[in-house]
Formats: C-alpha cells, sequence, structure tokens
C-alpha cells in the first residue's frame, strides 16, 4: 500500500510539472508554428527556405501534439461517472477502434452475457480502450489478433497478483489482448510510469498507460498484466459492480462521441 501512494504521488506531482512545463511550451511553439507559416507565405516555393521552413513547421506541430497529450494527463479531469453496462460502450466504440488498428489486424470482441453495471465516465473508458488498442497495434507491426473480452468476477480476500492493491469484491472485467511482441519483466515493471516508453522518439509519449492507471485508481479498479516476449500481452481492468444495479437498470452505453468518427 505505501508503495502505491508513493507512486501515486509521484504521479501527481510528475503530472502538475508537466502540465506546467506543457502549458508555457504550447504557447511558445504558436509563436513558432505562427512565424514559420507567415514566413512560408513570403517564400517563393522554389526556394530552398521553403523546404526549411516545412521542417520546422512539422517539427513543431509534433510537439504540439506531444504537449497536448501532456496537459491532457496533468489537467485534473472533471468527470461525470454514469451507471454504464461495458459491452454496449464497447460495441460503440469498435467502428472507432478498428478505424485506429490497421487492416491486418484482426479485431474481435467477445462480451459475456449478464455483465454487471460499473459506474465511470464514459469518456474515461473511451481513453482505456484508445490507448490499450493503440498500444495492441504498436505490438503488432505485422498483424495479428486484438481480442476485447468482458465478464464478472469476484475478488477474494488476498489477492495480489495486480499492479494495483486490488480490494475484495464483485468486479467487472475488460479484457484486452493482443498476439504481439510482448515485453521483458523489467519492461512490464515501468509501464505505467508517466514518460515510461521504448517507442522511437516521437512516437511515443509514455503518457498511455499512465492514464489508464489514474483512471482506474480514480474509479476504485486495478489492474493485471500478463506478457510473454513474442507470444503477446492481455492487460486486465477490473471496475467495481455498481452496487446499486436495482435501481438503474436501463442505463446502457452514452451519447455517442463526437469527433471520432
Ligand atoms: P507509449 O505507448 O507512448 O510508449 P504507454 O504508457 O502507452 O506509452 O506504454 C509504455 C510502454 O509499455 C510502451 O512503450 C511499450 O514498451 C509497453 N507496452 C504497452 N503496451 C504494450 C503491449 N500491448 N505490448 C507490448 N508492449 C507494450
Amino acid at each position: 500500500l505505501e508503495e502505491q501512494l508513493h507512486h501515486s504521488q509521484k504521479m501527481e506531482s510528475i503530472g502538475r510539472l508537466a502540465g506546467g512545463v506543457a502549458h508555457d511550451f504550447n504557447n511558445m511553439l504558436s509563436v513558432i508554428i505562427g512565424a514559420a507559416s507567415l514566413a512560408q507565405g513570403l517564400t517563393p516555393t522554389d526556394d530552398p527556405i521553403t523546404t526549411l521552413l516545412a521542417q520546422i513547421l512539422k517539427a513543431a506541430e509534433r510537439s504540439s501534439t506531444i504537449t497536448r497529450q501532456l496537459l491532457a494527463f496533468s489537467r485534473k479531469q472533471v468527470t461525470a461517472p454514469k451507471p454504464i453496462n461495458l459491452n454496449a460502450l464497447l460495441l460503440e466504440s469498435e467502428k472507432v477502434l478498428s478505424r485506429l488498428i490497421s487492416e491486418d489486424i484482426k479485431l474481435t470482441f467477445q462480451p459475456s452475457l449478464g455483465l454487471w453495471t460499473v459506474l465511470i465516465d464514459p469518456s474515461q473508458v473511451d481513453q482505456i480502450l484508445m490507448n490499450l488498442c493503440v498500444n495492441a497495434r504498436d505490438a503488432m507491426p505485422h498483424g495479428g489478433t486484438l481480442t476485447m473480452h468482458t465478464g464478472n468476477t469476484h475478488i477474494d480476500e488476498g489477492y495480489t497478483h495486480t499492479h494495483i492493491d486490488a480490494r475484495p469484491g464483485d468486479y467487472v472485467m475488460l479484457t484486452v489482448s493482443d498476439t504481439g511482441i510482448g515485453m521483458t519483466r523489467e519492461v512490464q515493471e515501468h509501464i505505467f510510469e508517466p514518460f515510461f516508453t521504448t517507442k522511437p522518439i516521437g512516437e511515443g509519449t509514455g503518457l498511455g498507460l499512465a492514464t489508464v492507471y489514474g483512471i482506474v485508481t480514480q474509479n476504485n479498479g486495478f489492474i493485471n498484466v500478463y506478457s510473454e516476449l513474442g507470444q503477446g500481452t492481455v492487460f486486465r481492468i477490473y471496475l467495481p459492480r455498481y452496487l446499486a444495479d436495482a435501481k438503474a437498470p436501463e442505463s446502457q452505453g452514452r451519447i455517442p462521441l463526437e469527433g471520432t468518427g
């Protein structure tokens, strides 16, 4: 538990620091992008300077993407949790997710019937799915299978095989597995740390799983990871069963996402 607390505190202070830097950085990037665009407009297209300006713009825009991600990570998100059925939400997201991954990856969804309800902000589930699916895609450069699967489960006292201290109780489980490159034990130990990435510079920010971790802890859930080098990886997200089930039986899914389609 102490380790857990230490981790959360570390994440929080890194998040705050990163957010502050990202904010100032973003302002300066706007100046760079603005000036480079203006200069581009003033330069004849056959001038070699045009190519250089295009390079500046491309790099600045890439940096801007990273700072935006940083800001999203560090900002304390205002959430609107509501009772949802993960199956309904996953079905809605399937199309968006399939567009995210490449054609040679087979996406399958195995919903469990009679799935319990969870209380969470649907946009947080989207973030979890996006991050896990992007990682699964990156782990399968030559194609493979991405499976999402849901289930109900009960956790007994003394269950410890997780990255976040598991409390006993009833949980809804969301599994995202891939048949990709897998991870070494060393890599597995660091995956939830902000900025930890094994991806080439400019491709990974190392914030995906830190974000997932933040969302899951915020919702009193926990995460399991199983990974085998060259075989693939399984992420299991456990979210507490919503106990007021009887009061809100018909709450399913959510309003479709804007701008993701
Ligand atoms: P990023 O994707 O930007 O690197 P993440 O926090 O999402 O940041 O992931 C951190 C690291 O965890 C990745 O760089 C990768 O090494 C490892 N990882 C995450 N998901 C997978 C996966 N499905 N298969 C193999 N490695 C993974």
